[in-house]
């Protein structure tokens, strides 16, 4: 066992606090790995307060870690000491299920086993995250970093960037494409990233005026305000896709309006508290609300990838890990431009 330095939440609601406790020993699939960095997703924030239900704790978060391998089990294959490597929200999967059988782990049929506030395949050891010193990961769940990639704006793809990289895939975004972008936040400011180098037309749907030379800088066209009635004239049936990355609850209906006959609104943003949905804007232009989860390990690799190759990465603010109380009350506020980082080092 190796014994790890992190920061977690002993309760719900409460201010995270050092914490140390021990990860396995690597087993003959397993990784071992010394995390540089983990990025701050508003689901860390969702969990840490409890507010999906179901929480455990003491509970370390991060689910968006970068590092270099430090061990290898001995039947490890794609591996090698130094190399610079990736964790996104998954640890394991059933390996076996159809979903798992097409690389959707991520909708395995017996239930993922997420990076942390989960349990193992055994049923019983919790899992932790990335604000932690080391993490131990089976390496069919550890995913390449391109050298051309810098770590610390990598981390955040291994969550925002698949989150949002997933449904523009799936709904085959592409050059003619008009796509929407619904909050600027971290899953945000990534999808308009990645829809811009898909080579769609992308608008910035925001709550605010304050981020909109943000939004043009990061590759959207237009920038309107989810709460003026002027967008509801202008970009009425206007868009394929709308990526809704909000993470408190909307008033969807009147934003279903902006959607095109046969198009979509994808919910990647997860509220404490549900929203009713009408019928009418759904059947009046047989438009689709869909949702997304992350992505699959293969789809992941294709993402950083593809990031690597378009020189897409985050816009980070680096914090040591002892700010992190303070980034959680900024980014309720939407005050992050874009992705708090967490400079592992400071937990040294
Ligand atoms: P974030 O960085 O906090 O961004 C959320 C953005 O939503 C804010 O920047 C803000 O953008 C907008 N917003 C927040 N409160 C709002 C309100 N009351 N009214 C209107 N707009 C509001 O969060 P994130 O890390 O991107 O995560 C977003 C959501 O996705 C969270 O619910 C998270 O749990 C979820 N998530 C889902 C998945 C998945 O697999 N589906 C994966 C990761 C995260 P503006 O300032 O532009 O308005
Ligand atoms: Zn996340």
């Amino acid at each position: 066992m190796s014994t790890v330095n992190s920061y977690a939440a002993y309760q719900a609601k409460e201010a995270l606090k050092p914490y140390q406790f021990e990860r396995r020993e690597p087993g003959p699939h397993d990784v071992m790995i010394d995390i540089h960095y983990c990025g701050v997703c508003h689901s860390d924030l969702h969990q840490v307060r409890d507010e999906w239900g179901g929480a455990t704790f003491p509970m370390v978060p991060g689910h968006e870690i970068v590092g270099k391998v430090s061990q290898v089990g001995s039947r490890v294959k794609k591996f090698k000491v130094g190399d610079s490597v990736g964790v996104g929200c998954m640890v394991d999967s059933c390996q076996e299920c159809a979903s798992c059988g097409e690389g959707l782990e991520q909708y395995c049929e017996k239930g993922f086993v997420g990076t942390y506030n989960s349990k193992e395949r055994d049923g019983k050891t919790p899992t932790q995250g990335g604000y932690s010193t080391k993490i131990v990961v089976k390496e069919d769940f550890v995913l390449k970093i391109s050298p051309r990639l810098p770590l610390d704006k990598a981390a955040p793809l291994l969550c925002a960037g698949i989150t949002t990289y997933s449904p523009l895939r799936h709904w085959k975004v592409g050059p003619g494409s008009k796509v929407a972008v619904m909050g600027l936040g971290g899953l945000g400011h990534m999808a308009v990233k990645l829809a811009a180098a898909m080579g769609a037309e992308v608008t910035v749907i925001s709550s605010s005026n304050k981020k909109k030379e943000d939004a043009h800088r990061l590759g959207a066209t237009h920038y309107v305000l989810g709460s003026e009635d002027e967008t509801f004239k202008k970009y009425n049936r206007y868009f394929d896709l709308i990526i809704n990355t909000v993470s408190a609850s909307l008033d969807l209906n009147r934003f279903l309006g902006l959607v095109k006959r046969d198009g979509a609104m994808v919910l990647l943003g997860i509220p404490e508290r549900p929203e009713p949905i009408h019928p009418f804007p759904l059947v009046m232009g047989r438009r689709s609300l869909a949702g997304s989860l992350i992505g699959g390990i293969k789809e992941t690799q294709e993402m950083l990838d593809f990031c690597a190759e378009k020189g897409v990465a985050s816009d980070i603010e680096l914090i040591p890990v002892q700010k992190i109380n303070e980034a959680y009350e900024r980014m309720l506020k939407g005050d992050v431009r874009y992705r708090f980082v967490i400079d592992i080092a400071s937990l040294k």
